[in-house]
């Protein structure tokens, strides 16, 4: 429940340099469960925080956040594939406020939403897009659950690299007595948060699932990649608890990825990442998107974020499509294009016919996201559209 908030101003110790202030502002969310909001300049961090909430370790904890993230950074390279932010948009606001007051977007939680029918069938003319390019490499189709074991998680080292964003399912233990009491006196708290009592909830083996290529590899382990190679797709649901940084559709709890994913010999994926790149460039030209590729790396927790980043940077792992928000001036990924080496292959034991591991890749799109965005250049209107979206549009 909302108890009065107060602004906490706190001075670093050390200058935050201009490439972190975003990702370390989207860290702080995690830092104390009372910070409601988070700003990061140059030499501040203001903090609004929940009064009842305020404690001695909150100063020391974000002083800790800032000299891991901070100490010893180095400014990675921004390397630009692709520039075309200065494209002609015809939609300066925030697409929220217009598809709330129609009825477009119904907000369930935070992070959580309805679509109705427009973004809907935008996201299926999208879809189709993606799915043009798949068929251009041939791409096998996949179905892919949205739980996943935790087992398979923590073979990847997932728990360690995005511990803050995990979400968790368990069940009812399977007791009569459990069972019995829950149906009686289970209820909702002012939060919304389900009251049981002790030992109700089953131990926690299965999560909800946060990509969708990690399914693919682990169908994939244990064995000899049958052909050598494979190129396959699929779409699911993924989830990223991103605590107060839920914001809009810009940034959802629980959001749709549609994947193309290469499995086989490190040229191969490198070479089919390449080329999707430039096949999807030509679709972005038709749709009319404005927006830039450019080399990013994933948002790793706090305490792996530094060494993996530079890696990731130093290694060209990972370049994400920017398309533009005019509303707020800035811009947001809609997509990326990841290369994983053979860091999959080696810790899921998938070999190729030489007996090496295979090396993966992905070229995923965030389907909530790329409606919003084209929506935030182009408005609700169809009939303002560029004309292939309007075609390819099917009311
Ligand atoms: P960001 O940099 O915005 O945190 P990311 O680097 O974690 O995103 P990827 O892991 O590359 O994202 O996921 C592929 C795509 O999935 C992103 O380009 C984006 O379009 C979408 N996506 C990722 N996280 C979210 C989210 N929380 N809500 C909505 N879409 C998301
Ligand atoms: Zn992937
Ligand atoms: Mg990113």
């Amino acid at each position: 429940m909302s108890t009065p908030s107060v602004i906490v101003e706190i001075e670093t110790a050390l200058p935050i340099p201009a490439h972190l202030i975003g990702e370390l502002q989207s860290k702080l969310a995690y830092v104390d469960e009372s910070i409601v909001e988070a700003k990061v300049q140059a030499n501040k961090i203001t903090l609004v925080v929940q009064e009842d909430g305020l404690n001695d370790s909150l100063k020391e904890k974000v002083a800790r956040v800032v000299s891991s993230m901070v100490k010893g950074a180095i400014q990675p390279k921004i390397q630009v594939l692709e520039s075309h932010l200065e494209r002609p948009v015809s939609y300066q606001l925030d697409p929220m406020l217009e598809l709330a007051r129609r009825g477009e977007i119904s907000q369930e939680a935070y992070g959580i939403y309805s679509l109705g029918p427009l973004l809907s069938r935008l996201i299926a003319f999208f879809e189709s897009q993606f799915l043009e390019l798949a068929d251009s490499f041939d791409a096998a189709p996949y179905r892919f659950p949205t739980l996943i074991p935790a087992r398979y998680l923590e073979r990847v080292n997932y728990f360690r690299s995005f511990p803050h964003s995990l979400s968790f399912a368990t069940h009812l233990r399977e007791d009569l007595d459990v069972i019995d009491a829950f149906a009686q006196s289970a209820c909702c708290d002012a939060d919304g948060a389900v009251q049981a009592g002790e030992r109700t909830f089953a131990p926690i083996q299965t999560l909800l699932s946060p990509a969708v290529c990690y399914h693919l590899y682990f169908a994939l382990a244990d064995r000899p990649l049958p052909s050598g190679k494979l190129a396959a797709t699929a779409v699911g649901n993924c989830f990223r608890y991103e605590s107060i940084n839920l914001n809009s559709l810009e940034r959802l709890w629980n959001f749709s990825m549609r994947e193309i994913i290469f499995v086989g010999p490190k040229d191969y994926v490198l070479e089919n990442r390449e080329i999707g790149r430039q096949r999807m460039a030509e679709v972005l030209e038709k749709i009319g998107l404005a927006y830039q590729v450019e080399s990013a790396n994933d948002p790793f927790f706090i305490g792996e974020f530094r060494k993996q980043a530079a890696f990731q940077s130093a290694f060209q792992l990972k370049f994400e499509i920017r398309a533009r928000l005019p509303f707020k001036e800035s811009t947001l990924a809609v997509g990326s294009y990841n290369y994983h080496q053979d860091f999959f292959g080696r810790n899921l034991n998938i070999t190729l016919p030489d007996g090496g591991p295979v090396h993966t890749g992905c070229i995923a799109f965030g389907l909530e996201r790329i409606a919003f965005a084209f929506l935030a250049q182009f408005g609700l209107e169809p009939a303002g559209w560029p004309e292939t979206v309007r075609e390819g549009f099917h009311e």
